[in-house]
């Protein structure tokens, strides 16, 4: 039976830029990635990568001044996301609603377009846009083939840069290949390309 907590947990490490929890990921997805949706949520998680930890969005998110934070229904945060964030913050209290606890948005850890937590930060936070669920359901609910076309909200002009120079390299390489990248192909030729870039 598959273990959620666990793929959530690779899930997160990936978003981090960790290639092995990526390739751990694919490992642990193997016998459904024959189904178009699990597909779907991997190139989003490769896309989301790049954003994370390959391409420098730096400036963009500077010029945005973090709208992604000071706005918008509360971040829910992960019980795994919970405990790695009272080891850090032993005072932390966060309100449980069902499954999970809530970050308030203005977010409280905020300074400008920086994250106070970045290397800490929850699950939800290192998801935006590309692998947010309520963004990006209708996308991969109705994937059949290639690389998905991720809904990026216009604000979110890093993601917007970001879903340029991916949708860009996973065109290049389908002129290459003469067939779609999977995304682990994907994820090395960007490794690849943009592997010394500096972080956000
Ligand atoms: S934890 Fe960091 S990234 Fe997440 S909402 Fe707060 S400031 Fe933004
Ligand atoms: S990720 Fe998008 S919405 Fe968030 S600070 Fe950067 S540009 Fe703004």
């Amino acid at each position: 039976m598959i273990n959620v907590i666990l793929l959530n947990k690779l899930t997160k490490s990936s978003l981090k830029g960790d290639v092995k929890a990526f390739l751990d990921l694919l490992d642990a997805l193997r016998p459904y990635l024959d189904i178009p949706q699990v597909n779907s949520a991997l190139y989003s998680v490769v896309y989301q990568l790049a954003m994370n930890s390959l391409i420098d969005v730096s400036d963009y998110c500077r010029k945005c001044g973090g709208k992604c934070c000071s706005s918008g229904n509360p971040v829910p945060v992960f019980p795994f996301d919970y405990e790695e964030m009272k080891l850090r913050m032993p005072n932390l209290e966060l309100k449980k609603q069902g499954e999970f606890y809530l970050l308030p948005r203005p977010c409280p850890y905020q300074d400008g377009w920086k994250c106070k937590i970045h290397n800490f930060k929850p699950y939800a936070c290192l998801s935006f846009p590309f692998s947010t669920e309520d963004e990006q359901k209708e996308v991969i609910d109705n994937y059949a083939k290639g690389v998905p076309s991720f809904k990026v909200p216009d604000y979110c002009i890093a993601g917007k840069k970001v879903k340029e120079v991916v949708d860009e390299v996973a065109r290049e390489m389908e002129r290459s290949l003469g067939r779609t990248p999977s995304p682990l192909e994907l994820l090395e030729e960007l490794v690849k390309r943009f592997g010394g870039e500096k972080r956000k």
